[in-house]
């Protein structure tokens, strides 16, 4: 008989993780009130493994490297079974500065691409105007990113449910109260807030910055995330608004500030890093340092319709990296702690969760980021040898 696993929360991970499952003959349940609605939607979309590159995260700087190689295949394999267009655009990146100060940060980053084997294009003012017109005449210069591409995340969101839907994944709108374990200490399924039960042979936490924070499971069995509120723009093009070729990520008088443009002219601007707890109220300075940031970049933003203002939770780990593994707790395991990159490492991340569910080995890059490193779990998680023994 088919082997049945529930996902607590659809976002892109659990949705991706869904699919896959499902692809392989499981009985596949995502359990979710809004599937798709929570950080995945309000993401900019950016598949950025450079841009996003820090000295001291050489582990993290890898896995985005290897998640960004998932991306073609996954791409158009979600494309072709679904034939809905994700708006994956491979057109590349450019990072520029604002200031000289600003200026050192993008060299210094630059310097990292070059230790990391990448060949460095060191932009012109007018070399960087020359590839996005529509950027001000003060920048001072940047460098390209040809391998930092993007896709439209609401039509990755809508894709993935559809290629859920076609291969017979069970969508339950609810939220799951608790974890069920049963008197041998395995995983039954979980208990949905109206009282009902869905059984389950394991079960897989991918609720993003909550899965900390579901009913049932011990605490040496529960991820250590936060949420990071991030704050963002979309706007509207109208007939006097500029066209944004490409991915603009500027440093901005020491501020990071992304544009990101969509197939339909329109553009994500962000966005704020702000430890707030679960607050998601959008705050007036907020909206206006980040038109103020992107207009420095691009003058003609003024021109644009502001259409949206949102908030989403960053799914954040101690160490920033994701947590991705059996809990220790036998029949559970998450994928969560994606951070800054969700989007990013949604290939790599539902592949692990496959690997993980039917035996086989994960991916390399993602070794370092299993359950049992220091500080993953909320409580003292059990060793890697105890799981070996109990075979969860
Ligand atoms: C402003 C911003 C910009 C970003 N830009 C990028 C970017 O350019 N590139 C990139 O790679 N990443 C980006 N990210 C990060 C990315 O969005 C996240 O890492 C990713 O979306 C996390 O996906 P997830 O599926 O883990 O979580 P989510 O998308 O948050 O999904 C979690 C789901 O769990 C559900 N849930 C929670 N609790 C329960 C429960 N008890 N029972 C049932 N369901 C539950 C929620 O309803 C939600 O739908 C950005 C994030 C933000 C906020």
């Amino acid at each position: 008989m088919a082997r049945k696993v529930a996902f607590v929360g659809g976002g892109v991970i659990g949705l991706a993780s869904a699919w896959r499952m499902a692809s392989r003959g499981w009985g596949v349940t995502v359990i979710d009130p809004t599937p798709g609605r929570g950080a995945s939607w309000v993401a900019a979309g950016m598949i950025a493994p450079l841009g996003e590159a820090e000295h001291s995260e050489t582990a993290i700087t890898r896995l985005r490297i290897a998640g960004a190689g998932w991306w073609p295949d996954f791409a158009a394999d979600l494309v072709r079974t679904t034939g809905m267009d994700i708006g994956y655009s491979m057109t590349g990146s450019i990072m520029v500065a604002v200031d000289s100060s600003d200026q050192l940060v993008v060299e210094d980053l630059a310097s990292l691409h070059h230790d990391l084997g990448y060949a460095v294009k060191h932009l012109s003012a007018s070399a960087c105007r020359a590839l996005v017109p529509s950027l001000s005449p003060g920048i001072r210069g940047g460098v390209e990113l040809p391998d930092d591409h993007h896709v439209d995340n609401r039509r990755l969101v809508e894709a993935l449910i559809e290629s859920c839907t076609n291969v017979s994944v069970s969508f339950v709108r609810d939220r799951v109260a608790r974890v069920v374990f049963g008197h041998d200490g395995a995983v039954r399924g979980a208990f949905l807030g109206s009282g009902e039960l869905v059984d389950a042979d394991v079960v897989v936490m991918t609720a993003g910055a909550e899965c900390g924070a579901i009913g049932g499971v011990p605490v040496e069995a529960s991820p250590d995330v936060r949420p990071v509120m991030g704050q963002v723009l979309r706007l509207r093009p109208t007939p006097g608004s500029p066209d944004v070729a490409r991915t603009i990520r500027g440093v901005v008088h020491g501020r990071p500030c992304y544009i990101v443009p969509r197939a339909d002219g329109s553009v994500v601007v962000g966005a704020t890093s702000e430890e707030r707890g679960f607050e998601t109220t959008v705050r007036a300075g907020a909206v206006h340092g980040l038109l103020d940031d992107a207009r420095t970049l691009v003058p003609g933003i003024d021109e644009f319709e502001l259409a949206e203002c949102s908030v989403g939770l960053r799914p954040a780990s101690p160490d920033n990296g994701p947590i991705v593994g059996w809990t220790g707790a036998p029949g559970l395991a998450v994928a969560t702690g994606h951070y800054r990159n969700g989007i990013l490492l949604t290939p790599i991340t539902a592949h692990a969760v496959e690997c993980l569910l039917t035996g086989d080995p994960l991916p390399d890059a993602l070794l370092p980021f299993d359950f049992f490193r220091p500080g993953a779990a909320r409580g003292r998680a059990r060793s890697r040898s105890d799981v070996a023994r109990t075979g969860a």
